[in-house]
């Protein structure tokens, strides 16, 4: 038996990192920057107009009012995207559009509902101190600075602050490719009629989407039976391709749990009881240098076990921290019993109200009972050394993504 913080530390200290990959910038999302992107230019580039208007030097309108406007000159108009721009004179005005460039010479730009809209000459009504509706250069991002860092997961606002700042690739760490295959005889394709004793295959469905969930990209597999030949041709094929592997069912005590037997001994594939409920019978090893994970076959020790080891695994082969899920602190709303000696992972509702979290364990928590996981949003996590705790007790709970 070994506790669950060493299981996980064996597969931390085997998984390593992807090699970085440079990708197009709509390709990179999702994935982790593997290099800090900075900015080359200043952000903006040039002094601009925040609106449409008419640019100005401010002392020229300092005394318009609605009942004496000041009176100005259009020389000219500006659109965004212009590139020779004239200096501005005193006593002159240019229309210009949110975006263009402010003339030299000019220091405020009179929104044109202050004025008379007019083309030759303007009516300005309304006095605007220096700096009026102006975006100076460089105040969003000055020249140099770190836009992006290196370990950031690509979402919609990096990517766009990434073209922003005029890159058009980017080095980023790969998704792991992560192929997911059942094994047991039992089991049947979702879609196909059960013949009696047979069950619906989902623990491929479900940890391929926890795959995606994690960062990676699934492989869904066929089912593999229980038969030696066939699980090790399974990972033949699949070893090639896989940044990891993970496999469901096969691994406890029956006489028909194939994975164990044809995997034991094999590369650094090692098999343990981890003090965990649910879960306890893991594999875990290197096979081709290739992290294999198989967990056991019972639906929720399954969803568990992706949770507790793949999971960490996964972000640490992405360059992220091998945090596990995130977690908050919660009211327990009824009493709850542990195992003595095992960690627990309780199926709960978590819930928010005035100001604090509650969580209510759900009723019925066998491995599998996929019904209460599918509708719990939360992992109640119970130490080892837990046997029992009262209503109103805090515990640490895991959200489920
Ligand atoms: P095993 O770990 O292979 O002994 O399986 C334990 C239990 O989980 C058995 O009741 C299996 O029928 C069930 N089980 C195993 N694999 C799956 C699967 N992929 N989908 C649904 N149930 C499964
Ligand atoms: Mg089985």
């Amino acid at each position: 038996m070994r506790t669950v913080d060493e299981h996980l530390a064996e597969i931390l200290g085997s998984v390593a990192v992807l090699p970085p990959l440079d990708l197009a910038l709509l390709e990179a999302q999702g994935t982790v920057l593997a290099e800090p992107v900075s900015a080359p230019v200043p952000l903006p580039p040039f002094d601009n107009s925040a609106m449409d208007g008419y640019a100005v030097v401010a002392a020229d309108v300092a005394a318009a009012t609605e009942a004496d406007p000041a009176v100005l000159p259009v020389v000219g108009d500006i659109v965004a995207g212009d590139t020779g721009v004239s200096a501005l004179r005193p006593g002159l005005t240019a229309r210009i559009m949110t975006g263009a460039p402010l003339p030299a010479g000019a220091d405020a730009v009179i929104p044109v509902e202050w004025t008379d809209g007019g083309n030759a000459t303007v009516r300005i009504s309304r006095s605007a101190p220096s700096g009026h509706y102006i975006r100076r250069a460089g105040e969003d991002v000055p020249a140099g600075q770190v836009v992006v860092d290196a370990g950031t997961r690509l979402g919609a606002p990096q990517l766009g602050m990434i073209a922003a700042v005029g890159r058009s690739r980017v080095t980023v760490r790969p998704r792991p490719r992560v192929v997911v295959v059942s094994t047991g005889d039992e089991l049947r394709e979702p879609g196909e009629p059960l013949a009696p004793g047979q069950i619906w295959e989902s623990n491929s469905y479900m940890l391929t989407a926890a795959v995606v969930e994690a960062g990676g990209v699934g492989y869904r597999q066929a089912t593999v039976e229980d038969e030696s030949a066939k699980v090790l041709e399974m990972f033949h094929d699949q070893l090639v391709r896989a940044d990891a592997i993970v496999t469901t069912g096969g691994v406890s005590m029956g006489t028909r749990d194939v994975v164990k037997e044809v995997l034991a001994g094999t590369g650094t594939v090692g098999f343990h009881k981890v003090r965990m409920r649910p879960g306890k019978p893991q594999g875990f090893g290197l096979l081709e240098g290739v992290p294999v994970f198989t967990l056991p076959g019972n639906p929720v020790s399954a969803y568990v076990s992706f949770q507790v080891f793949v999971r960490p695994a996964l972000r640490a082969m992405q360059g992220l921290a091998p945090d596990p899920l995130p977690t908050v602190s919660a009211v327990l709303t009824d009493a709850v019993k542990s195992p003595p000696g095992l960690r627990h992972y309780l199926r709960g509702l978590l819930s928010f109200s005035r100001g604090s979290y509650t969580v209510t364990a759900a009723h019925t928590q066998g491995s599998h009972q996929l019904g209460s996981l599918a509708s719990a949003n939360a992992l109640i996590e119970l130490g080892e050394d837990v046997e029992s705790l009262p209503a109103g007790s805090h515990v640490e709970v895991m959200r489920l993504p």
